[in-house]
């Protein structure tokens, strides 16, 4: 993005890529339909940034959602607003537009050096690269960085550049998983449920509760649901060494009319049928159920009928540690805005700018990624411009 807004302003562009094509971790967020922004009010957009920093928020505010579905539709993708007002290209992928893109940026002069990974900074300030197996030192007028963060490392985004920006004395916060799933220490009879997923539940963690999906994983839960509560469940489990999230696995009925129907003579019929068939209940929420109360060294049979309904609205589950990073979908940490001046050019680094997820916040799913990734590009680009024009300010 910031390469397309230079090359329009007359600038020479090389972009370089330690991997051998481009847009690989974009192209995989196409695979879920590619969430490009979201279409609710600016003013609440803006708050899913948490502390939201005023250098992001004017760089959001300058190039808002709308101006991104009017550039991919420029682009020939037209966007819709799918559910929960979240804005996807009608291709619900990211290839096309990738590759008009692409096109784009060529037709404006832009070149591409690929397989080139960026490793630092020579003695006069000159880029270093290594490519096939050699140096390669190049001088830049301006450079903007925008290496990513670090989830998905094989994708090209291996947080590298960490230690050499700190080294060259850039705060930087620490990269944590953002996004992510989470461990537990689940015993064996989950097993036989793991991969299911958990539809139409809601989570809850404190006061804040989220409807969605969740996903059993071999060794924990993740899914769109966990996701939006990640970032406070990860502080918490930093912070206390556990979590407790609870899943109410029937949000749309009430812990009475769960009981009444609990309640209801069942003849020869299990608790599991019951579960099953009075409730809808999966056999992964059953085995949720089950979970929890032999945790407790209190058998689901031997439970109450207003006892099992109270767990179905809140059947707890312990999180025990936050997925690695390399598996999270984004990346919290990174370049302090107070490294950054206000055209996004690191203090410590004139002529030297950054964007996207390599600066330090965090959104949740929704589009809010790509859109503060796409403005932040917008942004230092104008910064770069800025200061192409008089680099001694
Ligand atoms: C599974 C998944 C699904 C997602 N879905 C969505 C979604 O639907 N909506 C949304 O908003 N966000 C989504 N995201 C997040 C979004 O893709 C990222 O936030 C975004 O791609 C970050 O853009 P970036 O340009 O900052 O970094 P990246 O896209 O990671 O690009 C960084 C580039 O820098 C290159 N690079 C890194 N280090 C070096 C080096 N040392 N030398 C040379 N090159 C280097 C990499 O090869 C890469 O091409 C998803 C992420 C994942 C993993």
């Amino acid at each position: 993005m910031a390469a397309e807004v230079l090359a329009r302003a007359d600038v020479a562009v090389t972009i370089y890529d330690g991997m051998p094509s481009l847009g690989r971790k974009f192209l995989l967020a196409g695979r879920g339909g590619l969430n490009l922004t979201h279409s609710e009010p600016l003013d609440r957009f803006l708050t899913r940034y948490g502390d939201l920093d005023p250098l992001l928020g004017r760089a959001i505010e300058h190039f808002p959602p709308d101006s991104l579905r009017a550039w991919a539709e420029a682009l020939g993708q037209e966007t819709f607003v799918g559910s929960s007002r979240r804005v996807f290209p009608k291709a619900m992928k990211a290839s096309p537009l990738l590759r008009a893109w692409l096109r784009r940026l060529g037709d404006l002069g832009v070149r591409v050096a690929l397989r080139h990974r960026w490793t630092g900074f020579d003695d006069a300030g000159a880029l270093r690269f290594t490519h096939d197996g050699r140096d390669v030192v190049v001088k830049a007028d301006a450079t903007i960085l925008a290496l990513g963060g670090a989830s998905w490392p094989r994708l090209g985004s291996d947080a590298v550049w960490t230690g050499v920006l700190a080294a060259r004395g850039v705060a930087i916060a620490g990269l944590q998983a953002s996004n992510c799933g989470f461990t537990v220490a689940w015993s064996d009879a989950m097993h036989r449920v793991e991969g299911a997923p958990l539809k139409r539940v809601a989570l809850s963690f404190g006061e804040h509760s989220v409807r969605g999906e969740a996903i059993v994983t071999r060794d924990g839960i993740e899914g769109g649901a966990v996701y939006a509560l990640s970032a406070r469940l990860r502080d918490a489990v930093l912070r206390d060494g556990g979590a407790t999230l609870h899943v109410d696995l029937r949000p749309d009925m009430d812990a009475a009319a769960l009981a009444a129907k609990l309640a209801a003579p069942r003849g020869k019929q299990s608790l599991s049928n019951t579960l099953r068939k009075a409730l809808k209940l999966p056999p992964v929420a059953a085995a949720l159920l089950h979970e929890a109360t032999t945790a407790r060294g209190r058998p689901l049979a031997s439970l109450s009928a207003d006892e099992v309904a109270a767990l179905i609205k809140a059947t707890p589950v312990r999180l025990t540690g936050v997925q690695p990073i390399a598996g999270a979908i984004s990346t919290a940490g990174g370049i302090r805005f107070a490294a950054l001046d206000d055209r996004f050019m690191l203090n410590a680094l004139p002529g030297v700018f950054a964007a996207g997820e390599m600066l330090d916040w965090e959104a949740p799913t929704g589009g809010y990624l790509l859109q503060a990734c796409f403005a932040t590009g917008v942004a230092a680009a104008e910064g770069a411009l800025a200061w192409l024009a008089a680099p001694a300010e």
